[in-house]
């Protein structure tokens, strides 16, 4: 059994400062440690997708600029650093990690049965990325504690979680874990 994990957005720029950073998006620290460990130790393909914009990027009509190509917000968090060292860092510039990346063609190359799905935030890149494994053919396992979303206003963290674990599970066909 050959498995992947995808982890996505676990940067500075929406874990630790930046515009868009939230606290609550920390608490997939723990569980994301625990999961990079396992799977590194089975031989899985580490995958971290991170945000990388362009100055004007159409993106920043809907949220405040951040992750800006080049500045720190892009990097992966200082807890999940150690497991960047044999993974592969793919930039992305929309919330499907799929689109002008080369995350097909990585996956494509290694052929894994299952994809593990982490990261930030459950409903735009965790959501839309899911829908790209899915459409591809990949099974997917989203463990529960490895993806987080946002307070805002207008933006329940706790019922979009809800929302979006549902739809990730019953409308694309994952499997939610943990
Ligand atoms: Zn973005």
């Amino acid at each position: 059994m050959k498995r992947a994990m995808v982890i996505a957005d676990a940067i500075n720029g929406f874990l630790k400062f930046g515009n868009l950073a939230s606290p609550r998006m920390e608490r997939i620290l723990p569980c994301t440690g625990e999961h990079l460990r396992q799977e590194i130790r089975a031989g899985s393909r580490i995958i971290f997708l991170y945000d990388n914009h362009g100055p004007n990027d159409p993106e920043f009509k809907m949220f405040a600029p951040h992750c800006i190509a080049g500045t720190d917000e892009t990097r992966v968090v200082d807890e999940l650093q150690e497991y960047t060292r044999d993974a592969v860092l793919i930039p992305k510039t929309r919330y499907d990690g799929f689109y002008e990346t080369t995350l097909e063609e990585e996956l494509a190359a290694f052929g894994p049965d299952e994809v593990i799905m982490a990261g930030v935030c459950t409903d735009i890149c965790v959501l839309h990325t899911a829908e790209g494994l899915i459409n591809r053919r990949y099974r997917v396992i989203v463990p529960r504690y490895c993806v987080e979303t946002y307070d805002a206003p207008g933006h329940d963290g706790d019922e979009v979680n809800r929302f979006a674990l549902a739809h990730i599970r019953d409308v694309l066909g994952a499997e939610i874990v943990g």
